[in-house]
């Protein structure tokens, strides 16, 4: 019987996830599965709206480990769409299992629906410039960004978890060492207050300003590529954009950013944006609610001794 199912090593992504196929299901009646690697997350997805939750037992952590097994329960429960969380190893989930299904697999999307015995999605394009809309015969794969759907709550239902051992792991990979990346400070990608900086600052030293600023509004700090990139001056999880986070804060403070659409297709989602720049034709006005055109050497010490005093 064709399903929708969902996968993401994530269980948090996989809530997500689940209110995606839950939509889905409205429109065609399938049940929606999931898969889960660990007894927490099956635990949880049964509860929040799962028809069934496919715990894996006996894989390691590493996608080649379980990749096949996942593509072998898809053929068996004959799947109709797959949607997997685009986080890094979603990603390298999806794309072992799309080869191994033999299916169309669509990356980012940022809206699914069924059409006609087909999945229609779309997707930003062009560093969101253009929206891309894609049809993909079934079965098909879908990976979908973490936030893009609100979490399903974990007490919308009580789904049946059946345990399936795996016995046939491939062995060809195996875990030798684990170093975790340390990061500084939290998730920016999670973060309520962003205040970021951009080329515009001239030397490191000045970074003083920045950090004054976030302290006195409680905010993160974040930067344009070449700022970590190029000088630095931040380490690379904390530059914004189509090729680093995508943030969704209340609040973000740009400072001396251009506001170039590589940047700002990762500010898209702040609910406010705030501007400084000295060029007032500087493309980040047109993405800005509020706007200051100065120089930020003048301007920022002011917001902060005004927010300080607060
Ligand atoms: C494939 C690709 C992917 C990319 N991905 C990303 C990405 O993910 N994230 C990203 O950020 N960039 C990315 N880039 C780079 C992007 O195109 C821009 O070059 C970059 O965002 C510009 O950074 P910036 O705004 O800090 O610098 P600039 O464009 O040099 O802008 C500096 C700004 O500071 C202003 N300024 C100067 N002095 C002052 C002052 N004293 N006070 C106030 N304002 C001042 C200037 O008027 C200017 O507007 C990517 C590029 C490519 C080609």
């Amino acid at each position: 019987m064709p399903g929708i199912w969902i996968y993401s090593e994530d269980s948090t992504v996989a809530r997500q996830l689940l209110t995606a196929g839950q939509e889905l299901k409205k429109t065609t009646d399938q049940s929606v599965n999931v898969i889960a690697i660990t007894d927490e997350a099956a635990q949880s997805l049964a509860g929040a709206g799962a028809d069934k939750v496919y715990l894996l037992k006996g894989i390691s952590a590493w996608p080649e480990s379980y990749a096949g097994v996942i593509d072998e329960l898809l053929k068996k429960e004959q799947a109709s769409v797959v949607l997997i969380g685009a986080t890094l190893r979603g990603k390298d989930v999806a794309a072992k299992v799309a080869a191994k299904l033999q299916a169309g697999l669509v990356t980012d999307a940022l809206t699914v629906q069924f059409v006609n015995d087909a999945i229609e999605t779309t997707r930003l394009m062009y560093g969101g410039l253009a929206i891309c809309t894609e049809v993909v015969s079934l079965p098909a794969l879908v990976t979908i960004p973490p936030r893009t759907f609100a979490e399903a709550s974990e007490t919308a239902g009580q789904g049946e978890i059946i345990t399936v051992e795996v016995t046939n792991e491939d062995s060809r990979v195996v875990i030798s060492n684990v170093c975790p990346i340390v990061r500084e400070g939290a998730d920016i990608a999670t973060a309520n207050r962003i205040v970021c900086v951009g080329r515009g600052l001239s030397k490191q030293e000045d970074m003083k300003l920045v950090e004054e600023l976030a302290a006195a509004c409680g905010a993160e700090i974040a930067c344009t590529r070449g700022i970590s990139e190029d000088y630095h001056w931040l380490p690379n999880d904390r530059y914004i954009g189509i090729s680093g986070q995508k943030v969704k804060p209340e609040l973000y403070i740009g400072m001396g950013i251009s506001g170039q659409v590589q940047h700002v297709v990762g500010i898209r989602d702040a609910k406010i944006i705030v501007a400084i720049d000295t060029n007032e034709k500087a493309p980040i006005f047109e993405a800005a609610d509020y706007g200051i055109v100065g120089d930020l050497y003048e301007v920022v010490p002011l917001l902060t001794a005004a927010l300080q005093k607060k």
